[in-house]
């Protein structure tokens, strides 16, 4: 490095954050080199004043896009009331929370918790004491069926069922209880049950593994297994969930019902995190006092948050245009003309271009993408992921479009 460039380099702001984060931050994430500053909707501003749009929406934790402005209302309002008093005692946001939830779910009764995996586990738990308090499974043997490819997030109970390497060398040793099958084959799923199987455990689309959308009728079919098993169907709408796929709940396409789903990400309306487990009431009554808890979870600064998250995405109609956005979308992808994209699939807002092997790897388009101003997160390697936020505008949106096909096109 000569000289000039030693001091553009030091004087650089971004540069100089970088090198911090790296230097006192773990490496446990490999960002894209830029560093944001402050959002608004579907725009992020760096601290060098460049402006993007955000693709990624922080894997759908941002369906509202960024400091949408009636949560942080609600969030403000609650913060000058009362933030957060343990579940010693009731607070008021907190009843209004599960009932609205369940409400809006369908199902009655809700534990609250804070990030997704942890949420995960609580489904693991509820479905394992369900298992040896209703279905009389043999003590310590209950086992879930989950799936290749999965992703739940990195506890090691729920690392010890994924099938990435990278998410488990080291980690060990692992939690049994766990049977592997491969994904969007209901037959397997069959045969993997036996009479101590307590839950089947799915993504009704395997986001992190590259948007693998599976064959309409997979889970109704599922559904139909596992009724006639006596076996929970677990539902990990985290990502998928809340708008994301053009429903509600993406198992709403296929119109059945979970009997645990678990949410996360955008429930925390984008500012702060908070997950849950609902479910029935047969299944969760299992769980009683002081057998399981949080000391943040159901806090009622998240309460309030979740409930005007909820209210936001009926009223903005957001689960509709993510369905009838993504419809296009999915249309414009489709039509780019590249020898280097394998396959262009998604649902509502939540869409996959899949890119050859021989394109060299989706992570130096997202490099370029940024540094055209839009931010996108490859997944597994050859999959450019695009989520934008649900209340992103058509002409952001599209414009954002144009750049990722002209990006794809030039190569
Ligand atoms: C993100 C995610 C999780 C984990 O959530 P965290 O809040 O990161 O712990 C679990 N399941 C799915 C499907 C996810 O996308």
């Amino acid at each position: 490095m000569n000289e000039n460039a030693r001091l553009r380099s030091v004087m650089n702001l971004t540069q100089t954050l970088i090198d911090k984060a790296e230097s006192y931050g773990a490496h446990n994430y490999h960002p894209l080199p830029l560093v944001l500053r402050q959002g608004a909707g579907a725009q992020v501003t760096d601290v060098d004043g460049k402006q993007y749009l955000d693709f990624l929406s922080c894997y759908s934790a941002l369906n509202f896009g960024h400091q949408h402005p009636v949560i942080i209302r609600a969030l403000l309002n609650q913060l000058q009331k009362l933030a957060v008093c343990s579940r010693a005692f009731y607070s008021e946001e907190f009843g209004y929370f599960t009932e609205e939830l369940a409400a809006f779910t369908g199902l009655e009764m809700v534990l609250a918790m804070n990030s997704g995996a942890e949420a995960c586990e609580t489904a693991i738990k509820i479905a394992r004491k369900w298992g040896y308090e209703k279905k009389k499974v043999d003590p310590n043997q209950a086992n879930i069926i989950c799936f290749e490819n999965n992703f739940h997030g990195r506890t090691v109970t729920i690392v010890s069922f994924s099938t990435d390497p990278a998410y488990r060398e080291g980690f060990g040793p692992f939690t049994p209880g766990f049977k592997i099958v491969p994904y969007d084959d209901p037959q397997a799923v069959e045969k993997a049950i036996d009479k101590n199987t307590v839950g089947v455990f799915i993504e009704p689309i395997q986001a992190e593994a590259g948007i693998l959308v599976p064959q309409t009728g997979y889970l109704s079919q599922l559904r139909n297994i596992c009724d006639k098993h006596q076996v929970l169907l677990m539902v990990d709408e985290i990502q998928t969930g809340l708008g994301r796929t053009g429903a509600d709940f993406c198992y709403q396409h296929e119109k059945i019902k979970p009997d645990l789903l678990i949410l996360g990400k955008s429930l925390g309306g984008g500012l702060l995190p908070i997950s849950a487990v609902v479910g029935p009431r047969s299944v969760m009554e299992v769980i009683r006092p002081g057998q399981h808890g949080s000391t943040f979870g159901g806090n009622p600064l998240a309460c309030a948050v979740a409930r005007a998250a909820i209210q936001v995405l009926k009223t903005e109609k957001l689960s509709e245009r993510s369905l009838v956005l993504g419809k296009k979308v999915l249309e414009k992808l489709r039509e780019i003309q590249s020898a280097q994209i394998r396959e262009v699939r998604g649902k509502g807002l939540l869409i996959g271009v899949e890119l050859e092997p021989s394109a060299g790897g989706a992570r130096k388009y997202c490099e370029r993408l940024a540094q055209e101003g839009v931010l996108c997160k490859e997944t597994h390697d050859h999959v450019i992921r695009i989520a934008p936020p649900l209340t992103i505008s058509e002409s952001d949106l599209f414009r954002g479009i144009e750049k990722i096909s002209s990006i794809i096109s030039e190569t």
